[in-house]
Protein backbone atom coordinates (compact mmCIF):
# COMPACT_ATOMS: atom_id res chain seq x y z
CA UNK A 1 0.00 0.00 0.00
CA UNK A 2 1.18 3.49 -1.04
CA UNK A 3 1.90 6.25 2.00
CA UNK A 4 -0.23 8.22 -0.22
CA UNK A 5 -3.59 6.48 0.22
CA UNK A 6 -6.55 8.27 1.14
CA UNK A 7 -7.11 7.77 5.11
CA UNK A 8 -10.54 6.46 5.78
CA UNK A 9 -12.80 9.14 8.16
CA UNK A 10 -12.21 8.78 11.77
CA UNK A 11 -15.15 9.79 13.66
CA UNK A 12 -14.76 11.35 16.67
CA UNK A 13 -14.54 8.69 19.93
CA UNK A 14 -16.63 8.46 22.41
CA UNK A 15 -13.62 6.66 24.49
CA UNK A 16 -10.10 5.95 23.82
CA UNK A 17 -7.79 3.19 25.61
CA UNK A 18 -4.17 4.75 26.34
CA UNK A 19 -1.06 2.80 27.07
CA UNK A 20 1.54 3.81 29.76
CA UNK A 21 4.74 2.51 29.13
CA UNK A 22 6.62 4.49 25.81
CA UNK A 23 3.50 5.96 25.28
CA UNK A 24 3.25 8.24 27.71
CA UNK A 25 6.22 7.61 30.09
CA UNK A 26 9.58 7.19 27.64
CA UNK A 27 10.21 3.94 29.77
CA UNK A 28 12.69 2.88 27.25
CA UNK A 29 14.87 5.64 26.52
CA UNK A 30 16.73 4.88 29.65
CA UNK A 31 17.23 1.46 28.47
CA UNK A 32 20.92 0.93 26.82
CA UNK A 33 22.53 3.82 29.25
CA UNK A 34 21.32 2.04 32.33
CA UNK A 35 22.85 -1.67 31.10
CA UNK A 36 26.08 0.10 29.95
CA UNK A 37 26.22 2.02 33.42
CA UNK A 38 25.67 -1.26 35.19
CA UNK A 39 27.63 -2.94 33.41
CA UNK A 40 30.62 -0.93 33.11
CA UNK A 41 30.43 0.01 37.23
CA UNK A 42 30.75 -4.01 37.69
CA UNK A 43 33.61 -4.36 35.57
CA UNK A 44 36.31 -5.15 38.13
CA UNK A 45 34.18 -7.89 38.73
CA UNK A 46 34.23 -9.99 35.67
CA UNK A 47 37.81 -12.08 35.76
CA UNK A 48 38.97 -11.95 32.34
CA UNK A 49 35.92 -10.69 31.23
CA UNK A 50 35.07 -7.13 30.01
CA UNK A 51 32.29 -4.80 30.36
CA UNK A 52 31.14 -4.89 26.75
CA UNK A 53 31.23 -8.79 26.73
CA UNK A 54 28.65 -8.90 29.44
CA UNK A 55 26.55 -6.19 27.88
CA UNK A 56 26.94 -8.53 24.77
CA UNK A 57 26.12 -11.57 26.66
CA UNK A 58 23.20 -9.60 28.64
CA UNK A 59 21.95 -8.35 24.95
CA UNK A 60 21.61 -12.27 23.65
CA UNK A 61 19.84 -13.55 27.29
CA UNK A 62 17.56 -10.94 27.25
CA UNK A 63 16.31 -11.48 23.53
CA UNK A 64 15.79 -15.19 24.13
CA UNK A 65 14.42 -14.47 27.57
CA UNK A 66 11.64 -11.87 26.06
CA UNK A 67 11.22 -13.68 22.85
CA UNK A 68 8.39 -16.04 24.47
CA UNK A 69 5.34 -14.70 25.30
CA UNK A 70 4.63 -17.46 28.40
CA UNK A 71 8.17 -16.26 29.63
CA UNK A 72 7.31 -12.67 28.55
CA UNK A 73 4.14 -12.49 30.25
CA UNK A 74 5.29 -14.14 33.98
CA UNK A 75 8.56 -11.96 33.50
CA UNK A 76 7.29 -8.71 33.50
CA UNK A 77 5.54 -9.27 36.89
CA UNK A 78 8.58 -9.83 38.52
CA UNK A 79 10.98 -7.31 37.08
CA UNK A 80 13.66 -7.16 39.51
CA UNK A 81 13.54 -10.84 40.03
CA UNK A 82 13.28 -11.33 36.17
CA UNK A 83 16.12 -8.35 35.26
CA UNK A 84 18.95 -10.82 37.80
CA UNK A 85 18.13 -14.16 36.27
CA UNK A 86 18.91 -12.35 33.04
CA UNK A 87 22.15 -11.33 34.39
CA UNK A 88 22.62 -14.45 35.87
CA UNK A 89 22.21 -16.13 32.75
CA UNK A 90 24.30 -13.93 30.71
CA UNK A 91 27.14 -14.21 33.11
CA UNK A 92 27.03 -17.83 33.28
CA UNK A 93 27.72 -17.65 29.29
CA UNK A 94 30.67 -15.96 30.00
CA UNK A 95 31.46 -19.04 32.48
CA UNK A 96 30.72 -16.22 35.27
CA UNK A 97 29.03 -18.66 37.93
CA UNK A 98 28.10 -15.78 40.54
CA UNK A 99 24.52 -15.16 41.64
CA UNK A 100 25.92 -12.10 43.97
CA UNK A 101 27.24 -10.50 40.92
CA UNK A 102 23.96 -10.95 38.90
CA UNK A 103 21.58 -9.57 41.55
CA UNK A 104 24.01 -6.24 42.33
CA UNK A 105 23.98 -5.64 38.48
CA UNK A 106 20.27 -6.13 38.20
CA UNK A 107 19.52 -4.20 41.10
CA UNK A 108 21.85 -1.27 40.01
CA UNK A 109 20.09 -1.50 36.35
CA UNK A 110 16.85 -1.42 37.34
CA UNK A 111 17.35 1.46 39.89
CA UNK A 112 19.17 3.55 36.85
CA UNK A 113 16.05 2.59 34.80
CA UNK A 114 13.78 3.96 37.38
CA UNK A 115 15.56 7.18 37.96
CA UNK A 116 15.89 7.29 34.29
CA UNK A 117 11.72 7.54 33.30
CA UNK A 118 10.17 10.67 32.05
CA UNK A 119 6.96 11.75 30.42
CA UNK A 120 7.32 12.53 26.87
CA UNK A 121 7.30 15.98 26.31
CA UNK A 122 3.45 17.88 26.42
CA UNK A 123 1.93 14.68 27.35
CA UNK A 124 -0.41 16.16 30.14
CA UNK A 125 -1.60 19.18 27.63
CA UNK A 126 -2.25 16.50 25.35
CA UNK A 127 -4.42 14.16 27.63
CA UNK A 128 -5.82 17.59 29.17
CA UNK A 129 -7.01 18.23 25.12
CA UNK A 130 -8.88 14.83 25.57
CA UNK A 131 -10.47 15.43 28.12
CA UNK A 132 -11.39 19.03 27.33
CA UNK A 133 -13.37 17.06 23.87
CA UNK A 134 -15.54 14.83 26.37
CA UNK A 135 -13.65 11.79 25.10
CA UNK A 136 -13.72 9.24 28.56
CA UNK A 137 -9.97 7.40 28.66
CA UNK A 138 -9.17 4.48 30.24
CA UNK A 139 -5.81 3.77 31.32
CA UNK A 140 -4.57 -0.05 30.26
CA UNK A 141 -0.95 -1.23 31.30
CA UNK A 142 0.44 -4.30 31.38
CA UNK A 143 2.91 -4.73 34.40
CA UNK A 144 2.81 -5.94 37.74
CA UNK A 145 0.49 -3.25 39.85
CA UNK A 146 2.63 -1.89 42.41
CA UNK A 147 5.33 -1.22 40.20
CA UNK A 148 2.72 0.81 37.21
CA UNK A 149 0.79 2.35 39.69
CA UNK A 150 4.28 4.15 40.86
CA UNK A 151 4.48 4.73 38.14
CA UNK A 152 1.11 6.20 37.66
CA UNK A 153 1.30 8.23 40.79
CA UNK A 154 5.18 9.51 40.64
CA UNK A 155 3.16 10.93 37.18
CA UNK A 156 -0.04 12.22 38.66
CA UNK A 157 -1.43 10.54 35.70
CA UNK A 158 -4.48 9.14 37.40
CA UNK A 159 -7.05 12.52 37.29
CA UNK A 160 -7.00 12.03 33.86
CA UNK A 161 -8.54 8.87 33.84
CA UNK A 162 -11.87 7.34 34.07
CA UNK A 163 -10.28 3.89 34.33
CA UNK A 164 -7.12 2.23 35.20
CA UNK A 165 -6.61 -1.49 34.67
CA UNK A 166 -3.27 -2.35 35.68
CA UNK A 167 -2.77 -6.41 34.32
CA UNK A 168 -1.45 -7.57 38.04
CA UNK A 169 -4.54 -6.32 39.54
CA UNK A 170 -6.84 -7.29 36.20
CA UNK A 171 -5.08 -10.80 36.24
CA UNK A 172 -5.18 -10.87 32.86
CA UNK A 173 -2.61 -8.74 30.66
CA UNK A 174 -3.31 -7.19 26.79
CA UNK A 175 -3.67 -8.92 24.25
CA UNK A 176 -6.28 -10.89 25.60
CA UNK A 177 -9.17 -9.76 24.48
CA UNK A 178 -10.77 -9.34 27.90
CA UNK A 179 -8.32 -6.41 28.65
CA UNK A 180 -10.56 -4.36 26.50
CA UNK A 181 -13.62 -5.70 26.78
CA UNK A 182 -13.91 -4.94 30.09
CA UNK A 183 -12.00 -1.15 29.65
CA UNK A 184 -14.69 -0.55 27.40
CA UNK A 185 -17.16 -1.51 29.90
CA UNK A 186 -15.85 0.78 32.67
CA UNK A 187 -16.13 3.46 30.15
CA UNK A 188 -19.66 2.02 28.73
CA UNK A 189 -18.23 2.53 25.36
CA UNK A 190 -18.80 0.52 22.70
CA UNK A 191 -15.44 -0.81 20.26
CA UNK A 192 -17.07 1.07 17.40
CA UNK A 193 -16.69 4.39 18.82
CA UNK A 194 -13.49 3.89 20.56
CA UNK A 195 -9.63 4.34 19.61
CA UNK A 196 -7.14 2.09 21.33
CA UNK A 197 -3.47 3.82 21.20
CA UNK A 198 -0.60 2.42 22.05
CA UNK A 199 3.34 1.66 20.58
CA UNK A 200 2.75 -1.79 20.91
CA UNK A 201 1.41 -3.11 17.47
CA UNK A 202 -0.03 -6.11 18.53
CA UNK A 203 -1.03 -5.00 22.27
CA UNK A 204 -2.51 -1.71 21.70
CA UNK A 205 -3.34 -1.51 18.23
CA UNK A 206 -4.24 -4.75 16.36
CA UNK A 207 -5.73 -6.90 19.24
CA UNK A 208 -8.27 -3.86 20.03
CA UNK A 209 -8.76 -3.61 16.14
CA UNK A 210 -10.04 -7.11 15.67
CA UNK A 211 -12.84 -6.26 18.45
CA UNK A 212 -13.98 -3.28 16.47
CA UNK A 213 -11.66 -0.40 18.13
CA UNK A 214 -10.19 1.64 16.07
CA UNK A 215 -6.22 1.41 16.44
CA UNK A 216 -3.90 4.14 16.30
CA UNK A 217 -0.52 3.26 16.57
CA UNK A 218 2.64 5.44 17.85
CA UNK A 219 5.71 4.88 15.39
CA UNK A 220 8.08 4.80 17.99
CA UNK A 221 11.69 6.44 17.03
CA UNK A 222 13.21 2.99 18.65
CA UNK A 223 15.12 0.86 15.90
CA UNK A 224 12.23 -1.74 14.93
CA UNK A 225 12.98 -3.52 11.46
CA UNK A 226 9.05 -3.87 11.36
CA UNK A 227 8.12 -0.78 12.54
CA UNK A 228 10.26 0.55 10.10
CA UNK A 229 8.56 -1.41 7.58
CA UNK A 230 5.20 -0.91 8.36
CA UNK A 231 5.94 2.93 8.83
CA UNK A 232 7.38 3.02 5.20
CA UNK A 233 4.38 1.13 3.83
CA UNK A 234 1.14 2.12 4.79
CA UNK A 235 0.34 5.59 6.85
CA UNK A 236 -3.18 4.85 6.44
CA UNK A 237 -5.10 1.90 5.62
CA UNK A 238 -8.17 -0.26 6.20
CA UNK A 239 -6.74 -3.69 6.49
CA UNK A 240 -7.72 -5.21 9.38
CA UNK A 241 -4.13 -6.29 10.66
CA UNK A 242 -2.35 -2.55 9.74
CA UNK A 243 -3.22 0.40 11.82
CA UNK A 244 -6.25 2.84 11.42
CA UNK A 245 -3.47 5.33 12.06
CA UNK A 246 0.26 5.69 12.14
CA UNK A 247 1.32 9.00 14.73
CA UNK A 248 4.71 9.74 16.06
CA UNK A 249 3.69 10.84 19.44
CA UNK A 250 1.15 10.59 21.69
CA UNK A 251 0.57 14.71 21.42
CA UNK A 252 -0.42 14.19 17.82
CA UNK A 253 -3.61 12.02 18.81
CA UNK A 254 -5.73 15.39 19.86
CA UNK A 255 -4.91 16.18 15.72
CA UNK A 256 -7.10 13.24 14.38
CA UNK A 257 -9.99 14.56 16.13
CA UNK A 258 -10.68 17.44 14.04
MG1 LIG B 1 3.80 0.43 25.68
Amino acid sequence: MRESAIPKELAKPTAILVDLDDTLIDDSGGLEISWKTACHEAASRLGGMTAEDLLASIHQAREWFWSDPERHRTGRAALRTTTRHIVHLALQDLGIDDLELARDIAERYRDLRDEALVLFPDVLDALDKLKGAAIRLALVTNGSGPAQLSKIERFELARFFDHVQIEGDFGVGKPDPSVYLNALDKLKADPSNAWSVGDNLEWDVLAPKRLGCTGIWIRYQRDDPLRRRLSSESRYTENPDQPDRIIDSFVELPGLLQ
